[in-house]
């Protein structure tokens, strides 16, 4: 454990990830969907369809006070995910007060915020299922400063929890200093739908089980750690805020949001354009076949394939926020995991693992693209199967690639543990200046006319933005080594042909 300590001294600490919000069965829903960064809600006028779910949110006791809180929190011991399992384990916040709970360039931490969007004038559509025609949206309150007290706090209370989920933003604050920042952290709030039906008490549904990154109309900058539920605790051993990866892959997002700030503006330009309110979004219904594309000069999209431009952008925002995770979490050389375990989810979110849990290799193949691509598609992999219409998975695919090609990178230029961690780091953010620069040239103007003629082709921004990565990583020579050629070649079989007369001419394949 000493040594352990000492690399996290140095380094790293550790932490996390992602995050799903849940419909009936969390773990399960979640795959389909894309429900992080995600926004506060929001009033509305006109009837809308508003679920219900029966859920009973845990809530921690509360026992430190300001007058017996830690000047400097020092060395603590957290039961957190660890490679495999959830662990003690010893960690150095260095210089953190816990009178209350801060860190600079993060802004302030609260507890137990209570919002309540309140549905109003509902009628009984069907089992658990409502039309609500209007909505309004209160702070009730604005939360609580955090203390702590304990640097051997029990499990299940306030404190370590919070400490738990702080742990990823803490390491994420060490390796990208100026990279992440935020105004507010909002610990555990307490977020609720009411809907009320004239002549009956309201009915409540908390949001629970995920975690998000958001910007709100005020351009506050948030990281939201919600709450787990009592019937998620029953079916799920393992909590998602004691995984560090959840919290750095929030920040990952931030940190895209500030460095690829076209990109982000591109991705919600075009999702707005062509769903209308933001928040409604749904990816599993997508049937449009025509949009403007604001954000893209006028350019008129006619796409009767299912994903849009927005997917394509928000799928290597996901990608890169697992990249952010990786890295946070000490790229594979420390003892921590980078990804996060969900349900049956053990590999498809960590971004070490080559394999998903169906055992088949991360790999952008004709069939995946496909998948993604589709128009409508209600199906759900509820099992172990990727579902390759959620731009998480994509995201995964390319979050491996880019570690495996730096990966290759450390081990032929005999790059130190120390050296990994920043030079990870740089590589990453000159990834998404080469993104910005590249979706600022699309459609490339020297592509031939049926090229041109294509440029609102998702699948054609997907391979463009691609590319960048291999071009990253290009030795000074032009020409790629064997082992990069078969790491291409192995996760990106379906832009082998697009990309044999360019970055990978040097290729035998
Ligand atoms: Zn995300």
């Amino acid at each position: 454990m000493r040594s352990f300590q000492l690399q996290l001294k140095f380094f790293c600490v550790c932490l996390f990830l992602y995050t799903g919000a849940c419909k009936k069965d969390p773990f399960k829903e979640f795959l389909g969907k894309n429900e992080d960064e995600k926004e506060y809600p929001e009033g509305h006028v006109g009837p809308r369809t508003v679920n219900y779910r029966n859920l009973t949110v845990v809530e921690y006791p509360v026992t430190c006070t300001k007058e017996n809180a830690l000047s400097d929190i020092g060395e603590v011991t957290l039961t957190v995910r660890m490679r495999t399992k959830e662990e003690p384990t010893r960690f150095v916040f260095s210089k953190v007060p816990g009178n209350p709970l801060s860190l600079a360039g993060l802004g302030k931490f609260f507890h137990s915020r209570h919002i309540v969007h309140a549905y109003k004038d509902c009628n009984r559509l069907g089992p658990g299922q409502f039309n609500c025609n209007s909505s309004d949206v209160k702070t009730v309150d604005e939360g609580k400063p955090i203390y702590i007290c304990d640097r051997n706090p029990k499990p299940n209370t306030m404190e370590h929890e919070v400490l738990a989920a702080f742990l990823g933003l803490y390491q994420l604050k060490v390796d990208f200093p100026a990279d992440f920042d935020l105004n507010e952290v909002i610990f555990f709030p307490r977020i609720e739908d009411t809907i009320e039906i004239p002549g009956s008490a309201p009915l409540v549904t908390p949001s629970i089980d995920n975690a998000f990154w958001s910007r709100d109309s005020r351009g506050i900058q948030r990281i939201t750690f919600l709450p787990t539920s009592k019937e998620t605790e029953r079916n799920y051993p393992i909590r998602l805020p004691r995984q560090p990866p959840l919290a750095a892959h929030e920040g990952g997002h931030r940190i895209f949001s500030k460095l690829g700030e076209p990109l982000l503006l591109a991705q919600n330009a075009l999702r707005e354009t062509l769903e209308g309110e933001a928040g409604e979004f749904d990816d599993t219904d997508q049937s449009w076949t025509t949009f403007n594309a604001s954000a893209q000069q006028n350019a008129t999209e006619v796409s009767r394939g299912a994903v849009t431009m927005s997917a394509v952008i928000s799928s290597i925002n996901e990608g890169i926020a697992d990249i952010v995770a990786a890295i946070v979490a000490g790229l594979n050389l420390y003892l921590l995991s980078a990804g996060f375990e969900y349900g049956n989810m053990k590999l498809a979110r960590d971004p070490y693992s080559k394999i998903t849990d169906d055992g088949k290799i991360k790999a952008l193949t004709a069939s995946v693209i496909k998948h993604f691509f589709r128009a409508v598609d209600k199906s759900r992999n509820l099992g172990l199967t990727p579902n390759h219409k959620d731009v998480h998975t994509l995201g995964a695919i390319f979050a491996f690639t880019f570690l495996d090609l730096f990966r290759e990178k450390m081990e032929r230029e005999n790059l130190s543990k120390e050296a990994a961690i920043p030079t990870a780091r740089e590589k990453l953010k000159t990834f998404i200046a080469r993104l910005n620069k590249a979706y600022a040239n699309f459609p490339p103007r020297d592509a031939p006319e049926a090229d041109r003629a294509r440029s609102t082709d998702p699948k054609m921004l997907l391979s463009y933005l691609l590319r960048e990565m291999i071009s990253l990583y290009m030795p000074a020579n032009g020409t790629l080594t064997n082992e990069q050629c078969n790491i291409t070649f192995t996760h990106f079989p379906a832009l082998i042909d697009e990309w044999r007369a360019n970055v990978l001419r040097s290729c035998n394949f």
